[in-house]
């Protein structure tokens, strides 16, 4: 099934952050020569995930990039208003634009083989790695053979470890008159009943008749699906006031929210992705972290250093994750409380520094002083 019995880099999992590290090693001209190995389970043909995030310039992907947005708003009880988001835009890739584009490079060059199975297992025996794929066994030489791994398993629960689940159905719908703004994006709308826990509602419209609206939870638990369809139903009447609609497209997705400590060094690997710990504990956010995790590891490889000294999060960036995780799990205080807070007392920009841990200390103790005290101190004291 392999046509060789080695490769330069193999990279498990053909999706966001396999893709974008393959993309970016394709590119470099150091790089663009080494034979590749890309496996993954399934051939990449739905449009399975939308793709949001904030970018004060052009990114990497942003030939792709579906719509782009200049204004978002934010929406409470507590506070609504337009937030400035100046210089960043907010971004939006679609799932099936992001792996055609990345699989018509891929299929140009002739460096890199591409392998679907099910990845079972890996393990080095001497000079040999061996890989398990569906029910077959590979033996590869190592040499000198990178291992990047997006496939993620979730850990056992241990003792202290907090999970939060990230779910969430959208429906690209079309309207029969316009009834967007096409200018303008809902980044949170946290007006819906919070019965179940933290829960908001986001609108990315496309035309002033398409849009794709999201109903996202921070829960233990998974609803049933109907309870996400009638909660995107009231959604549309009450809060959007659209009646005529015709659904075009849904989406439905589970992030992790943990506090599990998932690392880049894996045990004869590199981890990547939302299994490398690039999944923002405390916002789900990924993609991303997954871009600037993608450049700092092609930048290492180029030069020929150690990636073993390819720098982690700053320390204190999962500290602060982990305390409002706790605070959300534990349910010291409503999301969408905290949430108004952050953007009511402080400038958009700001937060969204913070949230892509770029902020300074000094930024971020402006921030934490506009939370309330308690809850979150005695959340810290808990993490310490
Ligand atoms: C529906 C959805 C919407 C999201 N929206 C956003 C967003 O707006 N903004 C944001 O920042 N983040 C978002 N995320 C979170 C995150 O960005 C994505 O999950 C992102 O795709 C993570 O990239 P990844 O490479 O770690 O995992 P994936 O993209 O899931 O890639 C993992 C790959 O591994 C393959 N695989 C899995 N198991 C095996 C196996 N045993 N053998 C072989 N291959 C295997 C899979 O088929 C997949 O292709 C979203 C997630 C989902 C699910």
């Amino acid at each position: 099934m392999l046509r060789s019995n080695s490769y330069d880099y193999i990279i498990c999992g053909a999706g966001c952050a396999g893709l974008s590290l393959l993309m970016r090693i394709l590119c470099h001209k150091n790089l663009a020569d080494k034979k590749i190995l890309l496996i993954d389970k399934e051939a990449k043909t739905k449009n399975d995930r939308t793709w949001c995030f904030w970018e004060a310039a052009d990114g990497f992907f942003d030939e792709i990039v579906f719509k782009k947005w200049d204004r978002i708003s934010f929406f409470s009880n507590d506070f609504s208003s337009p937030l400035d988001i100046a210089p960043y835009q907010y971004k939006m890739i679609r799932g099936a634009d992001f792996y055609t584009y990345c699989f018509n490079e891929i299929n140009k060059k002739g460096n890199v083989e591409v392998v679907y199975g099910d990845v079972k297992g890996c393990k080095y025996d001497k000079e040999w790695i061996i890989f398990k794929i569906d029910d077959k066994e590979f033996r590869l030489l190592d040499a000198s053979t990178q291992i990047f791994n997006s496939i993620y398993k979730p850990a056992e629960v241990k003792k202290g470890s907090v999970k939060l689940l990230q779910h969430f159905k959208g429906w690209v719908i079309e309207t029969a008159k316009p009834s967007f703004n096409p200018e303008e994006a809902t980044m949170m709308d946290f007006r819906v009943h919070q019965q179940h826990g933290t829960t908001f509602a986001y609108v990315l419209p496309f035309s002033n008749s398409s849009a794709l609206i999201e109903y996202t939870l921070f829960t233990k638990n998974l609803l049933e699906d109907k309870g996400y369809d009638k909660a995107l139903k009231s959604y549309i009447n009450e809060f959007l006031k659209i009646d005529e609609y015709v659904i075009k497209e849904e989406e439905f997705g589970i992030i992790p929210m943990t506090n599990e400590r998932l690392s880049f060094k894996g045990q004869d690997e590199w981890m990547i992705g939302t299994a490398g710990g690039q999944t923002k504990a405390s916002s789900g956010y990924t993609f991303q972290f997954i871009q600037k995790q993608s450049q700092q590891i092609v930048d290492y490889l180029a030069a020929n250093k150690s990636l073993n000294n390819l720098p982690e999060t700053p320390g204190r960036f999962r500290f602060y994750d982990n305390t409002l995780l706790h605070i959300l799990f534990y349910n010291k205080l409503p999301g969408d409380q905290i949430f108004s807070q952050l953007f009511k007392k402080n400038k958009p920009r700001q937060v969204l520094r913070f949230l892509d841990n770029e902020s300074s200390l000094l930024e971020e103790l402006k921030i934490i002083s506009s939370l309330p005290t308690w809850p979150f101190l005695k959340a810290a004291i808990n993490q310490l």
